[in-house]
């Protein structure tokens, strides 16, 4: 599962992009609209957002609800060796490390959150 969270939601991936900043867009909360931009905070149609290519893959945090327990609303980061959320390259990176690992992603409620340019 891959997307972001915005304002403590989760919006899964849609693989298209806003046509006016390129920026992804997400399942809009407004009824009668497809998508939203978080960019341009805009609601769209389906006709009017583009497909994204395909041939850019964000950097990703690894997240699983705490102590794996489906449901629960806290989440806790993978973390690297100093103990900041590890931050991978992009999503299949992420799920060849959790193999490599002995994880197997369909068992798991994993996250993969984009790691957005400025860092947050
Ligand atoms: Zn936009």
């Amino acid at each position: 599962m891959s997307g972001i969270f915005h304002e403590g939601r989760w919006y899964e991936n849609t693989d298209k992009v806003c046509r006016r900043c390129g920026s992804p867009v997400y399942e809009s909360d407004t009824p009668g609209y497809s998508y939203q931009c978080f960019g341009c905070d805009e609601n769209f149609y389906s006709f009017e957002v583009d497909e994204q290519d395909g041939l850019y893959l964000p950097p990703v945090k690894v997240a699983r609800p705490v102590y794996g327990i489906t449901g629960i609303k806290a989440l806790e980061y993978l973390l690297d060796e100093y103990g900041e959320p590890r931050i991978f390259r992009n999503q299949p990176e992420a799920e060849a490390f959790l193999l490599a690992h002995g994880y197997i992603i369909d068992n798991l409620e994993v996250y993969f959150e984009e790691v957005s340019e400025d860092g947050e």
